[in-house]
């Protein structure tokens, strides 16, 4: 389902000393079963612009649509939209709460009227998607490891069939292996489900070894977007925001130079 904001602007604190324009004038269109990363620095507003999507913030001012529909027409269930729409916050292990992990995935799927069967199938099927062991699947979540734990609060979303998922920063704090792992996981849905998956990073190698877009914010604007290879090319101007994706870029310049036509989507180089 498609998502689309229009001049969308958000300010935190409005009329407050603390006033913060977080969002200005953003106007973006995601059509249905994208991989779309949205990268930018800490604190250009790729937090606050997720969390318009399931309606946990409303805009200040501005308009969004989801499947055509304007999320805050009067009458719109919000709740509706965030079971369409899953969002996996930073740290989402430390949201684990229940007695073991099958418990904490059944979580969200038992709060849509299922019966307790289909909460049961769906959330086992969950944890077989994120690739977590069945010998995991009584015990306690804050005996797992940082990785798996994560990967049980990714089935918990993942459990309630969002057609949109939405995941900040999802590899935060975890050694390589287990930022491969999850993000290989996560393309792999993203490839067999077909749902749109919205990864928020400010790794530019995690985003661009998946997406087919990128969406670079800065200071609340959306600065570029479009396909990585063509934000690529504004390496310099990324650089000066403090994004920098070394091994990507500067080996895709290094072969520019020496006259290849570089894919780095496609992590391909073709003789011009
Ligand atoms: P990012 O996710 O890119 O790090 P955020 O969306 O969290 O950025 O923040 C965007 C801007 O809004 C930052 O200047 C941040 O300090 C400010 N901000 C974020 N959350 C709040 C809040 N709850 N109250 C006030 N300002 C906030």
């Amino acid at each position: 389902m498609s998502i689309k904001l229009e001049h969308v602007n958000y300010i935190y604190g409005e009329g407050t000393a603390y006033e913060k324009h977080a969002l200005k004038d953003i106007n973006l269109e995601i059509p249905d079963g994208q991989f779309l990363g949205i990268i930018g620095h800490t604190g250009s507003g790729k937090s606050t612009l997720i969390q318009h999507l399931n309606g946990l913030i409303k805009a200040t001012s501005g308009v969004i649509y989801y499947s055509g529909e304007n999320i805050y027409a009067e009458g719109y269930s919000m709740k509706e939209l965030r079971s369409h729409v899953g969002l996996v916050f930073q740290y989402p292990e430390y949201q684990l709460f229940e007695e073991n992990v099958l418990s904490d995935v059944c979580f969200g799927p038992k709060n849509l009227g299922l019966s307790e069967e289909e909460v049961k199938m769906r959330s086992l099927e969950a944890l077989h998607q994120v690739g977590l062991k069945e010998k995991y699947y009584d015990k306690s979540p804050f005996d797992l490891s940082g990785g798996q734990k994560r990967r049980v609060a990714i089935a918990g979303i993942l459990a309630m069939h969002p057609e949109v998922l939405i995941l900040d920063e999802p590899t935060a704090g975890l050694d390589p292996k287990g930022r491969d792992d999850i993000l290989d996981q996560i393309a792999k849905l993203h490839k067999e489900r077909g749902i749109t998956v919205i990864l928020v990073s400010h790794s530019m190698e995690d985003v661009a070894k998946y997406v087919d877009r990128i969406i670079v914010m800065d200071h609340g604007c959306m600065k570029f977007d479009g396909e990585p290879k063509k934000v690529f090319e504004h390496y310099k101007e990324l650089e000066s925001i403090g994004l920098s994706a070394p091994q990507v870029t500067y080996v895709m310049q290094d072969l520019k130079e020496k006259g290849f036509d570089v894919d780095v989507h496609a992590i391909t180089v073709e003789e011009a």
